[in-house]
C-alpha cells in the first residue's frame, strides 16, 4: 500500500493556525489523521486532555523521550515547557496510508525533513501582519502579558524562517487559506 505523507503547518504562534487547520479539515477530501503532540504546558480553559495534547508531567515526557518515543520534541519557548510528536500518533497511519497532519514549530519540522525526506509536505502560516497577530494574541485572552511579550518576540523569529518551507500561506482569510492548503495536498498526492 502507498504511504501516506506527512503535512506540517508551522507559524507563529496567533497566525491563527489552529482555525485555519480546523477549516481546512472540514474541506479536504483526503482522509487524513491529526497528531496529537505531548506537551508538558497546562491546558488552557476548554482544552481536552487527549484531544487538544496529550497534557503531561516533565518526568513522564523525560521518560518517553528517553526510550525514543518522539518523533521530535522542542523546548519552543524556551520556558522549560517541552512539547513533542509521539511516534505512536504518526507511524500507524501513514502505514495504512493516511496522511498525518502535524502543528510543529519550525524547529520540530527540521526534524521531522531530516527522518522523513520525500514523505514531508510543510507548510508556513503567516499572519497577514505583525499587528494583525499581536491582536489575534491579545483578544484570544489566554496568555499572560509576559507570555505575550515571549510569542511576539518568537514570531518575529519564526516569520524569518518561513523560506525553509515548502509552501507560505497568507492567513488573511481564513477559507482562503485553508482552500490553498487543499490545492497543496491535491498537488502533492
Ligand atoms: P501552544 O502552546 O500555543 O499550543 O503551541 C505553541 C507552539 O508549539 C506552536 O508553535 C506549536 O506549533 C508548537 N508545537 C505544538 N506541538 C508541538 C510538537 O509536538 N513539536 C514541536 N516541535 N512543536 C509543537
Amino acid at each position: 500500500m502507498k504511504r501516506g505523507k506527512i503535512l506540517i503547518i508551522s507559524g507563529p504562534s496567533g497566525a491563527g493556525k489552529t482555525t485555519v487547520v480546523k477549516e481546512f479539515l472540514s474541506r479536504v477530501k483526503t482522509p487524513f489523521h491529526c497528531s496529537i503532540s505531548a506537551t508538558t504546558r497546562s491546558p488552557r480553559p476548554g482544552e481536552i486532555d487527549g484531544v487538544n495534547y496529550h497534557f503531561i508531567t516533565p518526568e513522564q515526557f523525560a521518560a518517553k523521550k528517553a526510550e525514543n518515543g518522539f518523533l521530535e520534541s522542542v523546548e519552543v519557548f524556551g520556558t522549560g515547557v517541552w512539547y513533542g510528536t509521539p511516534i505512536e500518533e504518526v507511524e500507524p497511519y501513514l502505514n495504512k496510508g493516511e496522511w498525518t497532519l502535524l502543528e510543529i514549530d519550525v524547529r520540530g519540522c527540521e526534524l521531522i525533513k531530516q527522518r522523513y525526506g520525500k514523505e514531508v509536505v510543510s507548510v508556513f502560516i503567516s499572519p497577514g501582519s505583525m499587528k494583525a497577530l499581536e491582536e489575534r494574541l491579545r483578544g484570544r485572552k489566554t496568555e499572560s502579558e509576559a507570555d505575550i511579550a515571549i510569542r511576539l518576540k518568537r514570531a518575529e523569529a519564526e516569520m524569518a524562517t518561513a523560506d525553509k518551507y515548502d509552501y507560505i500561506v497568507v492567513n488573511d482569510v481564513v477559507a482562503k487559506a485553508a482552500d490553498a492548503i487543499c490545492h497543496i495536498v491535491e498537488k502533492e498526492i
